[in-house]
C-alpha cells in the first residue's frame, strides 16, 4: 500500500510542479473562473467544444500543488470527451474526494491519485476547485465560482 501511496504522491507532485495544458487558449468557446479563498487558489479554465466534444482544455492561474495537479490531470482527462462524459467524470471525481458514492461514477483512471485528499477536508476544496470551475464553464459560462459558495 505504501508503494502505491508513494506513486500517487509522485504523480501529484509532478503535475503540481509541471502542470500540463497550462496557459491561455485563444480559440476557447467556454471559460470560467474559480477561486478557493481558504487556500488562495484561483484559476481560469478554458474549453474548446465542438459538436459536443471537448477538443481542447487549458487553464491558468495560481494555486497550491493539489489544485494545480488536479487542474492538470483534469484537463488531460477531458480532451476528446463529450460534455456528457465530462459531467459523469465530475460526478465520479466528487464521489472520489468526498467518499460519497455516486450512482454512475465514471472510471477515473489517473485521476484516482487524488483520492487521498479525502482524509484532508481543506484539501478536498483544492482538488475540487477545477471541477467546479468545469461545471461553470460547461453549464453557465458567465459565472465565477467560489468553493465557499458550494455546499
Ligand atoms: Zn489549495
Amino acid at each position: 500500500m505504501s508503494d502505491l501511496r508513494d506513486l500517487y504522491q509522485e504523480v501529484i507532485i509532478d503535475h503540481g510542479r509541471r502542470p500540463r495544458n497550462f496557459g491561455p487558449l485563444a480559440q476557447a468557446s467556454h471559460r470560467a473562473e474559480g477561486v478557493n479563498p481558504l487556500c488562495g487558489d484561483r484559476l481560469t479554465l478554458y474549453l474548446k467544444i465542438a459538436d459536443g466534444v471537448i477538443a481542447d482544455a487549458r487553464f491558468e492561474g495560481i494555486g497550491c500543488a493539489i489544485s494545480t495537479a488536479s487542474a492538470s490531470l483534469m484537463t488531460e482527462a477531458l480532451k476528446g470527451k463529450t460534455t456528457a462524459e465530462a459531467d459523469a467524470m465530475f460526478a465520479g471525481f466528487h464521489a472520489l474526494v468526498t467518499g460519497v458514492a455516486a450512482p454512475a461514477a465514471a472510471s477515473l483512471g489517473k485521476l484516482e491519485v487524488l483520492g487521498g485528499v479525502r482524509e484532508f477536508p481543506a484539501r478536498v476544496k483544492c482538488a475540487s476547485l477545477p471541477w467546479h470551475t468545469l461545471q461553470a464553464a460547461l453549464h453557465d459560462a458567465s459565472k465565477a465560482v467560489s468553493t465557499e459558495e458550494i455546499a
